[in-house]
């Protein structure tokens, strides 16, 4: 059992092959969070048990069963973020992001931690990106959070992702439900699992949410949320609606999504697939206006979503959705002998100073070796330097993708590269669909 070589149960590597896959998703989602005006926080790994048995909520399936909880050698309990916003709020309130202008708008890209039975989809260290929106209690902020996540998947061209909507009201619209909802499963009692029959107690909305097959029908009957809603919350609820479709963001009430915590109020979401299997949310979101004054703030009116980065790339990869082609290097040097491995030390160190990519044999191998190694990297241009080249201090540049050589000269490395490889590339310009005249360019003001 060679456990050093086998990676934990749950956990996946990204290997080089694929980095820029998820870079490109990233980056595309924090380019869309900013352009809402969503800037980076970055929370620590871990933090106090507490504040996630609060900030999720006791009842819930994660704080009973998924934590990575643990004693530090300090005896203190310790967890590995489950999710992002608990570390979100606190660190709100603990830096004082609260005293600024509201609402302050943050985003995350962040590793959680859930110890669940590993499946395609669900994973025991995956990754969110997040957003959540601090201190406004308006409607336009569900549309606005909705339309980021929609605005992502928009820009990654995701297709066939259905957005489900719902209100699972205020305290007050609730009391009225819970009452109703407890009535129902009391008399389904016998049926519902150990779990649910718990639930029935402590928080009987989150029977509306098990995984059981028993479970689930006999949910199908029960009282749904929206019939209960106070007037304030289906005012709010229908002007979501209206903020939505005045950005043509189809969506559909489905009065079953619910997110069960105390401190979750009103719009509820989720975006889903049916491209990748059970494990079809990719990103769940929704307000929490009691959530920042239960861990101990002032009753901030807050909401927010988080998006599952290893779903959003299984539905990518399913639907063959496009990706940037990874990086290739600008240029290869092939250096022979200790002279011109010193000369191709230089030109590498200047090329990479103007930005350019630009790498070189480290085992200095044969010519052959070397060049069959370039190919495999696969840089846009090559150059064989040799005791003859640094001698006459010419060398000769192949693009290798046409095959075209052209000389160059070594002193001026850089300005030559610069030239060859930009006019290689106007002359592939076309505007409209005809090559580009550049004297066009030279001519503007004209002659006097
Ligand atoms: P599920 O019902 O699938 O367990 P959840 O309600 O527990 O999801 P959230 O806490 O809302 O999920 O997390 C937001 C998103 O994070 C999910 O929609 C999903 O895309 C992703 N996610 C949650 N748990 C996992 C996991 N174990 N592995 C991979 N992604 C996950
Ligand atoms: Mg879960």
């Amino acid at each position: 059992m060679a456990l050093v070589t086998k990676a934990i149960k749950g956990t996946k590597d990204v290997l080089p092959k694929d980095a820029h896959k998820n870079q490109y998703i990233e980056a595309t989602c924090f380019d869309i969070a900013e352009r809402f005006g969503y800037k980076e926080i970055r929370t620590p790994v871990f933090e106090h048990t507490e504040l996630f048995q609060r900030g999720v909520g006791d009842t819930t399936d994660v704080v009973q069963k998924e934590m990575y909880t643990f004693d530090d050698k300090g005896g203190r309990s310790i967890t590995l973020r489950p999710e992002g916003t608990a570390g979100a709020v606190r660190s709100y309130l603990e830096n004082g992001l609260c005293n600024e202008a509201l609402p302050q708008k943050v985003c995350y890209h962040t590793s959680c931690y859930r110890y669940e039975k590993p499946q395609a989809g669900r994973l025991r260290e995956f990754h969110q990106f997040g957003i959540e929106c601090f201190g406004t209690a308006s409607p336009l902020a569900d549309a606005e959070i909705i339309a980021v996540a929609k605005s992502i998947f928009d820009t990654l061209e995701i297709k066939d992702l259905s957005l489900e909507i719902n209100s699972i009201g205020c305290p007050t619209c609730r009391a009225e439900y819970h009452k109703a909802l407890k009535e129902y499963f009391e008399s389904k009692k016998d049926d519902l699992c150990d779990t649910c029959k718990d639930r029935l107690d402590r928080n009987p909305m989150r029977i509306l949410d098990c995984k059981s097959p028993v479970c689930s029908a006999i949910a199908e009957g029960a009282p749904v949320v929206i019939d209960y809603l106070c007037d304030e919350c289906r005012e709010h609820f229908d002007m979501v609606q209206k903020y939505l479709k005045a950005q043509s963001i189809d969506f559909t009430i489905n009065p079953k999504i619910v997110r069960g915590l105390d401190y979750y109020t009103k719009t509820v979401f989720e975006f889903v697939s049916n491209s990748i299997g059970a494990q079809g949310t990719v990103c769940g979101g929704g307000r929490y206006d009691g959530l920042v004054e239960e861990l101990g703030g002032q009753r901030t009116a807050s909401l927010g979503f988080g998006m599952g980065l290893e779903r959003l790339m299984l539905l990518m990869e399913a639907q063959n959705a496009p990706f940037p082609e990874p990086n290739v290097a600008d240029l290869f040097i092939v250096a022979l002998g200790e002279k011109a491995t010193l000369k191709a030390v230089e030109i590498a160190k200047d090329m990479r100073a103007e930005g350019f990519g630009c790498l070189l044999d480290l085992n200095q191998r044969s010519v052959r070796a070397q060049m069959k190694y370039a190919d495999k990297l696969g840089a846009k241009f090559n150059v064989v330097i040799g005791d003859n080249e640094v001698d006459t201090g010419i060398a000769k540049l192949k693009n290798m993708s046409t095959g075209e050589e052209t000389e160059i000269a070594l002193e001026t490395f850089v300005n030559g590269f610069y030239n060859i490889s930009l006019s290689e590339q106007l002359a592939d310009l076309e505007i409209n669909g005809e090559e580009f005249d550049f004297s066009s360019l030279f001519s503007v003001g004209g002659e006097k």
